[in-house]
């Protein structure tokens, strides 16, 4: 087997988006004489999109990886998260000791972070450890018996073990499947917009810049439509992001919004949000929101092939839990194959079948459960105007104060929800069912 190291495995990552350089650095952490080569289609790494929020099961992973001190002073780190009608008249749920009972629940934080900052510092944490990054390498076609892969420029490499991770609008998904396997519109988009502190001007500038200086989490709940806003790059940066009904053309996923367009859109909501809105003049992103029904499996039963991140469970943003759940892919398979050490070829296949099985059991029912939870929050948090929604509001602020029990419209804080979510270690489940059947 060409490319073989001598001791270890040779995994192939395809895209270098969080699940596969999470993936790639888990196996290097895991087992160093593996050896990993990941390849990416763009011929350097751009900073695409804009916040993401890292939560507890998130950090609990950036911590095991060595990236929490570098990650933690490019964060923004919110003390407060809170649930507001859409035109700021409301308040319906608030927590205002927000990062202290992270830590107290699940001993890890929970950040807001530009994603150009933890995709730069996974790569670097990558090369640290040894993998290779190849840029300006596309995939085409995988031979998934073989774990070969040939690129669009002819290029063939060869490994022992394939893992894809080349995000939602994924090529190669409908190749392994077997049939096509297109995604599905969720009915939403989500206008995303950044404002730097720099760009901030005017008689509204002072009072918006100590606002992004504080940080928080903040909701805005409406018919059919919802904000979240936060900021990141240790406060010089507000995020938001606008997520409503989507009228974009069916071929277009992504442009460059109109700013009137959504002035005119959003004039009703919270005058906070009309400064923001104010302070624009380019820059507002168009996204359309785009999701997967279950795939029939996310590896070969040979162990040499593996699906993770947005490629096979892509969601709504509604929890932020897309990236989150793709570093606990990438967590759990790099443990898994760290185990997979065996020099003699009949030892070694043995072995990576049973990483195939408990893979696909420890991560396609839990990415199936986030997946159908995220259409529920939209449920609660997009709900007309009228009598149930009238209801959640009267619940929601019928508990403002009081420690929260039971079920929650608001999964964010909802005491069922957000253990489930937040509670995961990846490295614990891995090592659990590992331990549970040894090989
Ligand atoms: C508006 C919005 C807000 C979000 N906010 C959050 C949040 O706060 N928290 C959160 O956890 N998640 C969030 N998400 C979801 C999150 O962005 C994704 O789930 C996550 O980035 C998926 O990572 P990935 O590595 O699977 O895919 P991607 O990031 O799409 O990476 C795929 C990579 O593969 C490369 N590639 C593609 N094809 C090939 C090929 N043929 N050969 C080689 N390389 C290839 C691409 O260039 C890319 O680099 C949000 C999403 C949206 C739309």
């Amino acid at each position: 087997m060409a490319d073989q190291p001598e001791d270890g495995l040779h995994l192939i990552v395809i895209g270098a988006g969080l699940a596969g350089l999470a993936a790639a650095l888990s196996t290097k952490l895991a087992n160093p004489s593996h050896k990993v080569t990941i390849l990416e289609t763009v011929k350097e790494l751009q900073e695409v999109g804009a916040g993401i929020q890292v939560t507890p099961n998130g950090t609990r992973l950036l911590a095991a990886w060595g990236l929490a001190d570098i990650l933690r002073s490019q964060a923004s780190i919110p003390t407060s998260l809170s649930v507001q009608r859409y035109d700021g008249t409301k308040l319906l749920a608030h927590e205002p000791n927000f990062q202290e009972s992270m830590m107290q629940r699940y001993g890890h934080g929970f950040w807001d972070l530009h994603r150009g900052d933890l995709q730069r510092a996974m790569a670097n944490r990558c090369l640290s450890l040894g993998a290779t990054l190849q840029l300006n390498s596309r995939a085409t076609s995988v031979d998934f018996d073989t774990a070969t892969v040939t690129l669009s420029d002819g290029r063939v490499v060869e490994g022992d073990v394939v893992l894809l991770t080349d995000g939602l609008w994924s090529t190669i998904r409908s190749q392994f499947v077997g049939k096509p396997t297109p995604a599905i519109l969720t009915g939403d988009l989500a206008y995303r917009i950044t404002l730097s502190l720099d760009d901030l001007s005017g008689p509204d500038a002072e009072f918006l810049t100590e606002f992004v200086k504080t940080p928080r989490v903040n909701f805005w709940v409406g018919p059919n439509t919802h904000a979240v806003g936060y900021s990141i790059s240790a406060y010089t940066i507000y995020n938001l992001v606008f997520l409503c009904p989507d009228d974009l053309p069916l071929e277009v996923t992504k442009q460059e919004g109109d700013l009137n367009e959504m002035r005119e859109l959003f004039k009703d909501w919270d005058p906070l949000l009309q400064k923001f809105l104010g302070q624009l003049k380019t820059g507002v992103h168009k996204w359309k929101l785009m999701w997967l029904e279950s795939l029939p499996k996310w590896a070969n039963e040979e162990g040499t092939f593996y699906m993770a991140g947005d490629c096979c469970h892509p969601m709504l943003p509604y929890l932020a839990q897309g990236a989150n759940s793709s570093l606990e892919d990438g967590a759990v398979l790099g443990h898994l194959l760290g185990k997979v050490n065996k020099k003699d070829q009949n030892g070694r296949k043995e072995q990576l079948k049973r990483v195939a099985e408990i893979y696909q059991k420890l991560r396609m029912e839990r990415g199936r459960q986030i997946q159908l939870e995220t259409f529920k929050q939209r449920d609660d948090f997009h709900m007309e105007d009228g009598e149930q929604q009238e209801k959640r509001d009267e619940l929601m602020m019928s508990q403002l104060g009081k420690e929260l029990k039971g079920a929650f419209p608001s999964r964010w804080t909802c005491p069922e929800i957000q253990p489930f979510l937040y509670g995961y270690d990846a490295y614990k489940e891995a090592e659990r069912a590992y331990q549970e059947n040894p090989f």
